[in-house]
C-alpha cells in the first residue's frame, strides 16, 4: 500500500449536511489517506444483520447518537489499523468520544494534526440533506440538484439503485441538528483550545472548498483559510 506523502490525522467537525463526507472522499483520494466515517461504519453493521444491527438502527433512524460504548469500539478497530493517516468524518461527536480518541492515539504515538470545522447555514443543510441520495451498494453520494447521477435513480459507479437515507427525511434532519448543537458543538471549543482547529466555509461548492482545504493541509503554518 502506498504511503501518504503527508501522513496526516485529521478530524472533520460540523453538522450533518455540511459536506464533510463528500470533502473527505476528495481529500483522502488526493492525499492517500484512509476515510474513516463513523456513519458508514455504523450503516455497514446495520446492513450485516448482526445482533447489534437492530439496536443501532433504532438510534440512527431517530437521528440520535448511537451509544458511545458501541461507536468507540467500532471506530477504535479502524484507528488501530492506521497505516497511512486518516480523515475522521463524524467522529468524535461528543466530549466523551473526543477524550477516548486522545487516549487511543497517544499509545500509538500519534496525534491529531488538524481539525477542520465545517461552518454552514441551516437552510443549506436542509437543502443538501433532503436532496441527498446514496448508493447503498458502493456508498457513492449524489444530490438530486447539485450532483445528479447521469440516469435518474441509478448509481454512475456501480449501476445500483439510489436511495434516500431514512435519517435524511426532514423531521429527522431537524432532530439531528438539535443533537449536533447540544452534544457536538462543545467540541469546537475543546479543539480550539488545543489550537489545531480551523473553520472552513461548508457553503462553498466542492471544488472551491477542496482548494482551500488542500492549501491548509499542505501548509501547517496556516491557521485560517483567509490567511
Ligand atoms: P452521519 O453519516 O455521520 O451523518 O451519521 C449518521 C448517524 O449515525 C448519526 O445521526 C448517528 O445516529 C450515527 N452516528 C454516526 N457517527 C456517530 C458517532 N460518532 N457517535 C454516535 N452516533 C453516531
Amino acid at each position: 500500500m502506498a504511503n501518504s506523502k503527508y501522513d496526516m490525522r485529521i478530524v472533520f467537525l460540523g453538522p450533518p449536511g455540511a459536506g464533510k463526507g463528500t470533502q473527505a472522499e476528495v481529500v483522502c483520494k488526493h492525499f492517500t489517506l484512509e476515510h474513516i466515517s463513523s456513519g458508514d461504519l455504523l450503516r455497514s453493521v446495520v446492513k450485516s444483520n448482526s445482533p447489534m444491527s437492530e439496536k443501532i438502527r433504532e438510534f440512527m433512524d431517530k437521528g440520535l447518537l448511537v451509544p458511545d460504548e458501541i461507536v468507540v469500539e467500532i471506530v477504535a478497530q479502524e484507528i488501530k489499523k492506521d497505516r497511512k493517516g486518516f480523515v475522521l468524518d463524524g467522529f468524535p461527536r461528543n466530549l466523551t468520544q473526543a477524550e477516548f480518541l486522545d487516549n487511543s492515539l497517544s499509545p500509538l504515538n500519534i496525534c491529531l494534526d488538524r481539525i477542520l470545522n465545517f461552518v454552514t447555514s441551516p437552510q443549506k443543510i436542509i437543502e443538501r440533506l433532503s436532496g441527498r441520495r446514496i448508493c447503498p451498494k458502493c456508498q457513492a453520494i449524489y444530490h438530486i440538484k447539485n450532483m445528479p447521477p447521469s440516469r435518474e435513480g441509478i448509481c454512475d459507479k456501480c449501476a445500483g439503485p439510489l436511495l434516500q437515507r431514512n435519517d435524511d427525511k426532514e423531521k429527522t434532519i431537524r432532530e439531528r441538528l438539535k443533537v449536533y448543537s447540544q452534544l457536538s458543538e462543545p467540541l469546537i471549543e475543546y479543539y480550539r483550545e488545543k489550537e489545531i482547529l480551523c473553520d472552513v466555509d461548508g457553503d462553498l461548492d466542492v471544488d472551491a472548498l477542496f482548494e482551500i482545504i488542500k492549501r491548509l493541509l499542505e501548509n501547517p503554518a496556516i491557521s485560517d483559510y483567509s490567511d
